[in-house]
This record gives C-alpha cells, sequence and structure tokens, in this order.
C-alpha cells in the first residue's frame, strides 16, 4: 500500500517517440522517498535497447520532421510554451520534487521549478538571436557562415536539481533546433518524467525529445557511445565526467561536462561577521549541501577566524530538519541513504585527520536519511575534508593571514567550479575575483544562478558552459559558405 503522500503519484513510463511505453525488458525500479524511506512509485528503466530506440527517434525527428522545416519562430513558441506549461503546474512539480529529492518545498516551489521556466523562456527568446557572419575575403567572392544544430544530443544529469538541470539540458538543445535524449539520474527521476508529459502537451513531433530513465552505467552510457549522437552534455560527478569524455571520445562526440566543486568562500575582517555568518550558513547547508557550488571551504581572516567559526556553530547547532513538503522545513534528508553514508565517512575522516569538530558531526534521528549540519575548524589544508566533494552538508573552516596565502589556500584544489568574497574593499574583492581560478564568482553575495549567465568550471570541474548564449552556442556548429561571384 503506498502511503497517503504517494498514493496519487502513478508509475512512471519511458517517454519515446512521443510514446509512453514500459522498458522493453519490463524492467522497473522502486524510487524512495528519503524522509520517510519509504518507496514512492515505480519507474521503467531504460535498457541499451530503449537507448538505441530514443536516439532512432530523435535522428528521425531531426531530419525528417517538421522541427528542422518549421521557421524559426515556431520552434520558440513551442519552447516558450514549455515554460509556461511548467509554471501552470508549480506546486504539483514542487511536491514531486520535494518527495523524490527530499529538497524542502519552500526551495523547489520558489526557486527550482520556477527557475526551471525561465530556462525555456529564457532560450525561447534566443531562438532567433541566431545568426552567422559575413566575412570580407575578397571582392570576388561573398563568404559567410550559417549556424546550424549539431543533431541528435544526450542529456544526463543528476539528483540533486533535478527539474532544473533537465531544463539546462533540453531548452538550449532545443532552441539551436537539435532534437534531445534525457536520461535523469536513477535516485531523482519522478520530476523528468512528469516534464515528459508537460512537453508532450505542448505538441511538440514525436522524437524531439525523449525522456529516459535508467541507470547510468547501461542508458547512460550507450547513449554517449551511440554513433547517430552528436553532443553529450553531462552535469554530475567528476569520476564519472572523466569517464563521459572518454567514452565520448570514440566516436569524437562534443562534451559539455558540469562536473564536481569544492568551492572557497572567503571572508576578509571588514565584514559585518552576522551577515557573513548567515550567508556562509546558507552557502553551505543551502539544499543540504548537495549542490555543487555549496560553500564548502570556508577561508576567513585572522582576525576575526575565532568569531566566525563560532557565531557558524552555534547557527548550525541550532537547525533543525523537517519533512520537505511542510513550508516551514529549511533543511530536508539527503538523497539517499548511500549519500548519507558517504557523507558520515567524511566526517569520520575529518576526525581522524584531526580537524577540530564544531558542530553536528551525526546521523539526525533515526528515520530518514538526515544529517546534522556540521562544522569543522582548524582542517590541514591537506585533509580529505577540504580537498575532496563531500555533497553533503559540512564546511570545512581555515583562516588566511594575508593576500598571497588567501589565494594559494582558494586555488589549491583540483576543482574550479565557484567561489565568493566577502569585503568592503573592491580592491581585495576583484583582485580575488581576478585570480581565484573559478567559473564564478561572487561578490558580497553567495549562489545566485541566472539563465543568462555562463555557468560551468574550470580545472577539473568541467568543460564548457551551461545556461546563456554560451550554452546555446554548444549546440550549434558553424558553416562556412564561399560563393564566386560571376
Ligand atoms: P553521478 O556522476 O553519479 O551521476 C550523474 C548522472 O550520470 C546520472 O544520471 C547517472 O546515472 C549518470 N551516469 C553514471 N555513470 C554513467 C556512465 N558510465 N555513462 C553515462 N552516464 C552515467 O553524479 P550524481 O551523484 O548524480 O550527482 C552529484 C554530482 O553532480 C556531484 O559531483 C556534483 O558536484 C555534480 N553536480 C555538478 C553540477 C554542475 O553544474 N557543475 C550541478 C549539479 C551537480
Amino acid at each position: 500500500m503506498p502511503s497517503p503522500q504517494h498514493a496519487k503519484i502513478k508509475p512512471a513510463k519511458l517517454y519515446i517517440n512521443g510514446e509512453f511505453v514500459d522498458a522493453s525488458d519490463g524492467a522497473a525500479f522502486e524510487t524512495v522517498n528519503p524522509a520517510t524511506e519509504e518507496p514512492i512509485t515505480t519507474v521503467a528503466r531504460a535498457s541499451a535497447k530503449d537507448a538505441d530506440a530514443a536516439v532512432a527517434a530523435a535522428k528521425t525527428a531531426f531530419e525528417k520532421s517538421k522541427w528542422a522545416t518549421w521557421p524559426s519562430a515556431r520552434r520558440a513558441q513551442l519552447i516558450h510554451a514549455i515554460g509556461d506549461k511548467i509554471l501552470a503546474h508549480t506546486m504539483e512539480l514542487a511536491e514531486l520534487e520535494s518527495i523524490d529529492a527530499g529538497k524542502p518545498i519552500r526551495e523547489t516551489s520558489t526557486i527550482d521549478v520556477p527557475m526551471a521556466a525561465d530556462v525555456f523562456h529564457y532560450y525561447a527568446g534566443l531562438v532567433r538571436a541566431v545568426t552567422g557572419d559575413t566575412i570580407p575575403v575578397s571582392p570576388k567572392m561573398l563568404n559567410f557562415t550559417l549556424m546550424e544544430p549539431v543533431g541528435v544530443c544526450a542529456g544526463i544529469t543528476p539528483w540533486n536539481f533535478p527539474i532544473l538541470m533537465a531544463a539546462w539540458k533540453i531548452a538550449p538543445a532545443l532552441a539551436a533546433g537539435c532534437t534531445v535524449v534525457l536520461k535523469p539520474a536513477e535516485a531523482t527521476p519522478l520530476t523528468a518524467c512528469r516534464l515528459a508529459e508537460l512537453i508532450h502537451e505542448c505538441g511538440l513531433p514525436p522524437g524531439v525529445v525523449n525522456i529516459i530513465p535508467g541507470k547510468g552505467s547501461v542508458a547512460g552510457q550507450r547513449l554517449v557511445e551511440h554513433p547517430d549522437v552528436a553532443k553529450v552534455s553531462f552535469t554530475g560527478s567528476t569520476e564519472v565526467g572523466i569517464r563521459i569524455m572518454q567514452d565520448a571520445a570514440k566516436t569524437l562526440k562534443k562534451v559539455t561536462l558540469e562536473l564536481g566543486g569544492k568551492s572557497p568562500n572567503v571572508i576578509f575582517a571588514d565584514s559585518d561577521v552576522d551577515t557573513v555568518v548567515k550567508m556562509a550558513q546558507q552557502a553551505i547547508y543551502y539544499n543540504k549541501g548537495e549542490v555543487c557550488t555549496a560553500g564548502s571551504r570556508l577561508l576567513v581572516e585572522e582576525k576575526i577566524y575565532g568569531e566566525v567559526v563560532e557565531k557558524l556553530g552555534q547557527r548550525a547547532a541550532k537547525m533543525t530538519h523537517g519533512d520537505p513538503l511542510d513550508p516551514e522545513t529549511r533543511l530536508g534528508p539527503q538523497v539517499s541513504k548511500q549519500q548519507m553514508e558517504s557523507i558520515l565517512g567524511f566526517v569520520e575522516s575529518g576526525k581522524k585527520e584531526g580537524a577540530k569538530l564544531v558542530a553536528g558531526g551525526e546521523r539526525a534521528g533515526n528515520k530518514g536519511y538526515f544529517v546534522k549540519p556540521t562544522v569543522f575548524a582548524d582542517v590541514d589544508p591537506k585533509a580529505k575534508i577540504f580537498q575532496e566533494e563531500i555533497f553533503g552538508p559540512v564546511v570545512s573552516a581555515v583562516s588566511f593571514k594575508d593576500f598571497d596565502d588567501l589565494i594559494a589556500k582558494a586555488n589549491n584544489s583540483i576543482y574550479g567550479l565557484a567561489s565568493a568574497v566577502w569585503t568592503k574593499d573592491i580592491n581585495k574583492a576583484l583582485s580575488f575575483a581576478k585570480a581565484v581560478k573559478a567559473g564564478t564568482c561572487w561578490i558580497n553575495t553567495y549562489g545566485l544562478f541566472d539563465s543568462a549567465m555562463p555557468f560551468g568550471g574550470y580545472k577539473m570541474s568541467g568543460i564548457g558552459r551551461d545556461n546563456g548564449m554560451a550554452a546555446l552556442e554548444g549546440y550549434l556548429q558553424s558553416k562556412s559558405v564561399w560563393v564566386a561571384l560571376g
């Protein structure tokens, strides 16, 4: 018997060629509510054969459907309509996301779902901004470039922002005129499956969008290796990103990789301590720390280091967990048992490596995958908890002496996804922004995103960009045309 909370959630199917179908081998898996540990519903699990069918549908749609011949204004209207549909179903999608991923409803209803809608609205507007160039090579020639869609694209997404990541992968691909196969993460497939139904209602030709939940090592890998897929856009761990780049190389696909992070959140001594402590708390505990840009390395100028750590510890200790569907809840469960155990493993390693545990450091309760907000201080910058992505509510604090010491510590990471700096001194802020090796730098703020702002990583945090014109360009290729003038 499903619980009353889950009763209305029906089993989810694969969406291939405009139809909702079971997996060809009948396989299905359960998705679990991380707050209650109860199964929510079953979801069809795509096999490699199903991935092939989805790619074949996307290829036919790209080459032969109206999608390829419609004027761009019509394509823009449809992409805009998807954004409208998402907005019209905000609360339904937000509840589904909260149940499947443990994200507080106050976040899913005000951030995840509206932002996903905005991504479609933004790219609908960019459809007609795509232009080629004329290039003055010779008086006897007319030279110009055509910007053309790359073809069938695969989107592979993680579990921490399921509907938003689906939007990041689908919307720019459609705006470029590509067709798409999306494989959502195993742990959180439900909003992507519901999105398939909403997209279907918008009337896109069959095969333009296909959504196939399934295992990364089976359906995901097949998409990456498939010779008819022209581009893979992946968001997930650095480990899997490396594997995807290797597999995609065999057919020389274009790849966009949005990978892990270990972002430095830097506080200079001239900051207002209460404000920065509150923001440091948000930077690490938002979405229970399951954020690629989480401010997981807190670098504080020596003079106020003790005060910041003490106050952050006090705030962390006061945070309480709750039912993700309760509008008052700010802290939900980790996405899965495996994720909770991995986080607690990092906490043990932090203790063993001599870091000072200031707050948290254990599971909260014994039902649901809740972990107490954790603060470690005086962490050795070489320690595992300072170097590796934990992807949970654990922050490691370290002090710095001066600007050179700060930059050495901030850039002492294989990752380079995001960073932030807090100071009243614009010279320090901008000097940091120039010196830090990261794809984003927030100054006196944290964690802001916009569909128009390119987002992506330096170093092992990735290749390419999501959002903005930069993402759209990743789904286009230029053709140079030479016309000899008679
Ligand atoms: P993951 O790498 O385990 O899985 C991501 C996706 O890849 C899933 O859909 C999975 O099924 C699929 N996959 C796994 N193996 C595959 C293979 N061999 N071939 C093809 N697909 C495969 O990541 P996760 O645990 O779902 O998400 C957490 C990670 O995502 C963290 O490292 C986080 O930093 C990162 N992330 C990055 C960003 C960003 O924009 N940079 C945003 C969100 C999350």
